[in-house]
């Protein structure tokens, strides 16, 4: 948990753009992003990744949703459509393993991803 990039970010030890913020969950511009909107929305609970999510951490789960929907809208993007995704475990693509949505957004997507 010590060495992990995304608890560095809540903790203000890695300097991050951060879009919104409140005692559970933070949301900031990804790095390298892969939309014109693209930020990551993640809860200030340390959870390795979907796999490890508990029945107690629905309310947080679901929060972030609501969080993603919230920035979509701020940002004029809902209506052309947004992507909300989460990589669970390598296999998926994850490489941060504290869970995270990635929103992304002002882009038209493909379906099914790669
Ligand atoms: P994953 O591949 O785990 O689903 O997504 C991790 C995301 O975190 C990637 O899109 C990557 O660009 C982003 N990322 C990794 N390190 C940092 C960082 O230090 N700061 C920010 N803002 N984003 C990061
Ligand atoms: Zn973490």
């Amino acid at each position: 948990m010590n060495n992990c990039i995304f608890c560095k970010i809540i903790k203000n030890e890695i300097a991050t753009n951060k879009v919104y913020e409140d005692d559970d969950i933070l949301a900031f511009n990804d790095i390298n992003p892969k939309a014109p909107l693209h930020i990551l929305i993640i809860p200030k609970k340390h959870i390795p990744s979907l796999e490890y999510a508990k029945k107690e951490d629905i309310e947080v789960l679901g929060k972030m949703q609501i969080v993603a929907k919230e920035i979509a809208i701020k940002n004029g993007v809902i209506k052309d459509g947004v992507r909300l995704v989460l990589n669970c475990n390598k296999g998926a693509g994850q490489e941060v393993f504290h869970i995270h949505y990635h929103l992304l957004g002002g882009r038209t997507f493909t379906w099914p991803p790669g």
